[in-house]
């Protein structure tokens, strides 16, 4: 999104960025923003590999990239309303290529007539 703050000082948005920065003139407002709909989730609860007693719950989660004024990073997090994780865009390159090799080896062995 263009940004017509003229107390911005962030510079040009970059081409991913949907924030429209309106009140963002104090600096430690100040990020470029991608904000995706929220995602229809499952949470186990607790420590994720221990086997004793965590109920699962519904939540919904955020999957939101941001650069701050300060960074020279982009940052990706993913949050529901009670935790979250953040980490840097390249972490989430790995996490993506990860999870994608995790889920089609999965995938393939639950059904392998699939392809
Ligand atoms: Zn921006």
């Amino acid at each position: 999104m263009t940004n017509a703050n003229p107390f911005l000082e962030l510079g040009p948005c970059p081409i991913w960025c949907s924030d429209d920065h309106t009140g963002q003139e104090h600096p430690d407002d100040q990020k470029h923003t991608l904000d995706l709909s929220p995602i229809p989730t499952v949470i186990r609860n607790g420590p994720g590999l221990r086997r004793d007693g965590y109920p699962a719950r519904a939540a919904d989660l955020s999957l939101v990239a941001f650069q701050r004024l300060e960074d020279r990073e982009i940052w990706v997090s993913l949050v529901s309303d009670e935790e979250g994780i953040t980490v840097s865009f390249e972490s989430a390159v790995r996490i993506h290529t990860e999870l994608t090799r995790l889920l089609d080896t999965i995938t393939k062995s639950a059904y392998p007539h699939r392809q």
